[in-house]
């Protein structure tokens, strides 16, 4: 799949150099630009197809390409994910956003031959307190996983961490879909799960560099793929949040790539989107 991974086999971890870092974070702040127009102009009546032409001319006007187009064969630049829609709902001329949504947006770019992927889920005009609470849960629950993305800890510390935020306070973790290892590839090893693990999970070492994205439910975690083969949907309908960052590990603490400043945790909650 694409902007978050489906469990599968396990793929190579790399270790990239901290001149690589700095190319992924150029690469990432490209997208993290992209994602802050689309909330600054996010709007009633507007298509999310607009959307998508917006984000897809950002990233092209400053020489990156978009990642998710054409990946396994997905239609555009852009996953816009609707209320129950959890992740990879596809642009479209005849979806308009409306007063009361929340909208996951995801969007990708390759750069200088390197990957930037970031989420965020945006509200449109006012949202009862439950919804708010939902989006402010899983943001939190992303940066609990980035708290826990320190060397010497497994991918299982990130796994819990995001997975109790997100439980004490009556959510779902979805489990069919994951964060995942970037780099010259979109994804790349380790996977990270919003859940823990009954395994032994690598250990998290200087120079990863890890997407990691809490999808959250309001209601049970189960999913299902609409007939477009891409769009996810909560199976009861409830709805769903997303949240994500690009994040590197280093000796330092992890350093949010995607994020609007460039200092290192902790503190990140003062500096991401
Ligand atoms: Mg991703």
């Amino acid at each position: 799949m694409m902007c978050s991974k489906t469990a599968s086999d396990a793929k190579l971890i790399t270790l990239k150099s901290p001149a690589e870092i700095e190319i992924m974070r150029e690469a990432n702040q490209i997208v993290a630009g992209a994602l802050n127009m689309i909330s600054e102009r996010l709007d009633v009546g507007q298509t999310t197809w607009q959307l998508d032409n917006w984000a897809e001319g950002f990233a092209l006007e400053r020489g990156a390409i978009p990642a998710f187009k054409g990946y396994h064969g997905f239609p555009a630049s852009l996953c816009v994910s609707i209320n129950e829609q959890v992740v990879h709902g596809i642009p479209s001329q005849k979806v308009k956003i409306r007063k009361g949504d929340i909208v996951s947006i995801d969007f990708g770019v390759q750069y200088k031959g390197y990957f930037g992927d970031a989420a965020i889920t945006l509200p449109v005009g006012a949202i009862d307190s439950r919804r708010t609470e939902l989006l402010q849960v899983t943001r939190e629950a992303l940066y609990a996983g980035i708290a826990a993305s320190t060397v010497g800890n497994r991918v299982n510390d990130i796994s819990r961490a995001v997975q109790m935020h997100v439980e004490r306070h009556g959510f779902s973790v979805v489990r069919q879909f994951v964060g995942h290892g970037i780099g010259v590839l979109l994804h790349e090893g380790p996977e990270i799960p919003n859940f823990v693990r009954d395994e032994m999970t690598p250990r998290l070492l200087a120079g990863m560099v890890l997407a990691i994205e809490p999808m959250v439910n309001m209601g049970g975690a189960g999913v299902k793929i609409l007939r477009d083969g891409w769009t996810v949907i909560t199976s009861d309908k409830s709805p769903s949040a997303h949240f994500e960052h690009s994040i590197a590990v280093t000796e330092n603490g992890p350093l949010i790539l995607s994020g609007p400043c460039k200092t290192e945790l902790p503190l990140a909650s003062t500096c991401g989107i």
